[in-house]
């Protein structure tokens, strides 16, 4: 759409330029260590694990940092 529209577009013009608008699913792929789903490439949410390796420390989600 230029800056500055000549004419008001119909709702089908409208339309038809969003129809290429849709977001995708992500690539999720089943995560060897834990076997939950997880984003290709990266590390596992889960267990932080990469490759085979422990990358991030995974702490107790229930425990909850101590009020200073
Ligand atoms: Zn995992």
């Amino acid at each position: 759409m230029p800056p500055l529209t000549k004419r008001r577009f119909s709702h089908g013009r409208t339309h038809r330029r969003r129809a290429h608008d849709a977001i995708t699913l992500p690539n999720l792929v089943e995560c060897p260590h834990c076997k939950t789903p997880r984003m290709a490439h990266q590390v596992c949410p889960s267990c932080g694990y990469y490759k085979g390796v422990e990358v991030v420390k995974q702490e107790d989600k229930d425990k909850k940092k101590p009020a200073a």
